[in-house]
């Protein structure tokens, strides 16, 4: 099959990301002419609300697909024609294919997340899992963990009130489990009798280094996941496994993210492995 495919990745600061090469690459693998292309609205001095136009001008300019991010994945919503069920129920949209028939928005980062978890810790108890972070990618992970089965979340988060309306979101969007917010210093009566934790806050960047609680609460017991990718041995996960615990790294949300909008855009399923180590090289 010979087919071109011009994607691109809107967003604000979007020029360092690795996505792009990770795409091109299984494309080349595949046989494929794939053009993936940053396209930083920062760089642009185009404002963050204008997505929708940003949008028409892709289309208009033969992309066929692109990857929408930070700060775009809620308001682009809104100029869309059709959103993935997933999607919609998350309220944020990452992947927009201009289809025949319009606009179609869907969320590979809580489809790749779900699928990072299942291939990293297969066979997990979901039952009781502790989430720390409830911004955009804690929120995409929250609903993986339901998805995948966790009944019983507890959101936690410096900023309180955020913690609690996720946990009130989450508990409307999926009424069968039981979601509750929590604070920090609660941490050290949850985790010993929690099966997992994950982690989605910035801590463990090089910006903002540490571990984001006491790593004295890890126990055997626990399996740790971060989200973090830059660096993927983060001082928490160098913790965990210093503790014991069975661990996943930021790396498989960031791959599988991408694995899972690849195989939309172009209804091929890409070979996650080459992705992983293409990703885990550079
Ligand atoms: P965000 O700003 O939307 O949310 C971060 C949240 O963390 C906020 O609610 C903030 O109050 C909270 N927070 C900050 N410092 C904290 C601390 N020390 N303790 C507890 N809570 C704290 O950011 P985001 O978009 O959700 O991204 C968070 C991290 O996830 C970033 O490091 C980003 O690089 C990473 N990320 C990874 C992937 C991946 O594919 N692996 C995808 C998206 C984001």
């Amino acid at each position: 099959r010979t087919s071109s495919h011009l994607v691109g990745l809107i967003g604000t600061g979007v020029g360092p990301s690795l996505t792009p090469a990770m795409h091109m690459a299984e494309g080349r693998a595949q046989g494929l002419d794939y053009v993936y292309r940053p396209i930083d609205l920062a760089a642009l001095d185009i404002a963050p609300d204008r997505i929708g136009e940003v949008l028409g001008w892709a289309r208009a300019l033969g992309f066929d697909a692109v990857n929408v991010t930070h700060p775009c994945k809620q308001i682009v919503l809104r100029h869309l024609d059709r959103i993935d069920p997933v999607a919609q129920q998350l309220g944020a949209v990452n992947t927009v294919l201009f289809t025949d028939d319009g606009t179609v928005g869907h969320n590979t980062d809580t489809t790749g997340f779900a699928h990072g978890f299942t291939e990293g810790l297969p066979d997990a108890d979901l039952d009781t899992v502790v989430l720390i972070g409830a911004g955009g990618a804690g929120t995409a992970v929250a609903d993986a963990l339901l998805r995948l089965g966790c009944r019983h979340l507890t959101v936690v988060d410096l900023d309180v009130d955020r913690a609690s309306s996720l946990a009130r979101e989450l508990t409307q969007r999926h009424p069968a489990a039981q979601v509750d917010a929590s604070s920090f210093d609660k941490l050290s009566v949850l985790l010993p009798d929690s099966d997992g934790v994950v982690h989605a806050t910035p801590t463990g960047m090089a910006e903002h280094p540490g571990v984001a609680f006491d790593p004295a609460l890890l126990h055997p017991d626990l399996w740790v996941a971060d989200i973090v990718y830059r660096p993927l041995d983060t001082e928490m996960l160098q913790a965990a496994h210093a503790a014991g615990c069975r661990t996943l790294d930021g790396g498989r949300m960031a791959v599988h993210q991408a694995v899972d909008a690849f195989a939309l855009i172009t209804g091929i399923s890409p070979d996650a492995d080459r992705m992983s180590r293409h990703f885990r090289q550079t």
